[in-house]
């Protein structure tokens, strides 16, 4: 018999295990457990787009007419016009060339990567990049070169080590632990000097940053020339599911026919992409959901300085408060649950050993005295501060 209790009960002893919680929403940023009413700050519904009235009208709407699956894949009959307009949709605001749908941001990277090398090849990747960007990696069989984390010099050393095959570096744009923002246009320069292709999973950008929250890529002021590849999903700051890649024509369709993880699954819900469309027009448009956010984030890096909380460089709404030890991370975040505030506590090996952290985030619909008590709560727990954890 294979012995996974073992694994199971070791990996509870080191503090490692992860707990399901079923939660049931109250408004954008409180949910009830049992009987219990937490505030959370651990949800990547940015810009508290997930609850919105007018995508769940767009929602029922496309259900009352299209049914709720799509039935099958796109290529057999799944492909329905809510999608084709969702895709052209989502270019032209990106300014890309063009869209191509996925179910998942982990099928996305998964099949883009896969599609694009495979043995011979060099896949160059920020050590601390999404587990979906390694696995893409793994799967396409391309060789993996790691480097440190936003680490250009050993970046360009590995890039200069090895000429023969496709090179493509992979980078998430926001680094979805950490909160900070790759260094892109180092990455772009690199690319093109090394005649490499860069792919950007901006999972954490997009919606958040840019003027009119295009993401990462804007911000930075970079185009579909100098980063062929920007991945996105919909699951996070567009408050839906799904994901796409966005690039020239020809990379787009190539990808259309070669990304096995599209291809081979069923076409997501028309009444999604309908849904999904709503909240692109309000993300490009609200600005002031991005601005609540900057001041937020403001707000938080400001006191939490002063209760000598430990901070990580990140300007986005995502602001890790590091801990160290795992089980440590796991009694702070049960701590600040016993005060109604429910902030996941994020342990090896999805951070590195000795990283442990409370990943708090922010959305657009907490209010400045949401924040103040987020910080009263981390003020009360002693593992938390500088000064007590050394
Ligand atoms: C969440 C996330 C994904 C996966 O996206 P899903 O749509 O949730 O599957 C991929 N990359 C990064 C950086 C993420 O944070």
């Amino acid at each position: 018999m294979w012995n996974l209790a073992q694994g199971l009960a070791e990996r509870r002893a080191a503090g490692l295990e992860r707990h399901l919680r079923a939660l049931q929403p109250v408004d954008g940023v409180r949910a009830r457990h049992g009987r219990q009413e937490l505030l959370l700050f651990c949800s990547n519904d940015y810009l508290g787009l997930a609850g919105d009235d007018r995508l769940r009208q767009a929602f029922t709407a496309e259900a009352a007419r299209s049914g709720v699956g799509s039935g099958a894949s796109h290529f057999v009959t799944g492909h329905r016009p809510v999608h084709e307009a969702l895709e052209d949709r989502l270019a032209e605001w990106l300014q890309r060339d063009r869209v191509l749908l996925f179910s998942s941001g982990y099928l996305a990277n998964l099949g883009v990567i896969d599609a694009l090398v495979g043995r011979g090849d060099h896949v160059y990747q920020d050590r601390l990049n999404h587990a979906s960007l390694l696995d893409g990696g793994r799967l396409s069989g391309a060789r993996l070169v790691r480097y440190a984390h936003a680490d250009m010099r050993q970046l360009e050393e590995r890039l200069r080590r090895e000429v023969a095959g496709r090179r493509l570096i992979v980078s998430d744009g926001v680094f979805s632990m950490d909160g900070d923002i790759a260094p892109l246009p180092e990455l772009a320069a690199l690319a093109a000097r090394h005649d490499a292709a860069l792919l950007v999973d901006d999972a954490h950008g997009f919606g958040v940053l840019g003027d009119t929250g295009c993401g990462s890529l804007q911000q930075a002021g970079l185009n579909q020339d100098q980063v062929p590849l920007l991945i996105g999903t919909l699951g996070k700051a567009a408050g839906t599911f799904g994901a796409f890649v966005a690039g020239p024509h020809a990379w787009i369709a190539h990808l259309r026919q070669q990304a096995r993880t599209q291809i081979y699954t069923t076409a997501p819900p028309p009444a999604l992409a309908a849904a999904t469309l709503t909240a692109i027009e309000i993300l490009g448009r609200e600005h002031w959901r991005r601005q609540q956010l900057q001041s937020l984030i403001a707000q938080f890096r400001t006191r939490a300085t002063q209760l000598g909380l430990r901070l990580l460089p990140s300007e986005t709404p995502i602001q890790p408060v590091v801990v160290g030890d795992a089980a440590a991370a796991v009694d702070a975040s049960r701590a600040l649950e016993q005060r109604g505030i429910l902030v996941s506590a994020i342990r090896p090996p999805t951070v590195p050993e000795g990283s442990a952290r409370l990943r708090v985030t922010f959305s657009a619909l907490h209010t400045a005295a949401d924040v103040e008590l987020l910080l009263d709560a981390m003020a009360g727990v002693p593992a938390l501060r500088r000064e007590v954890s050394g």
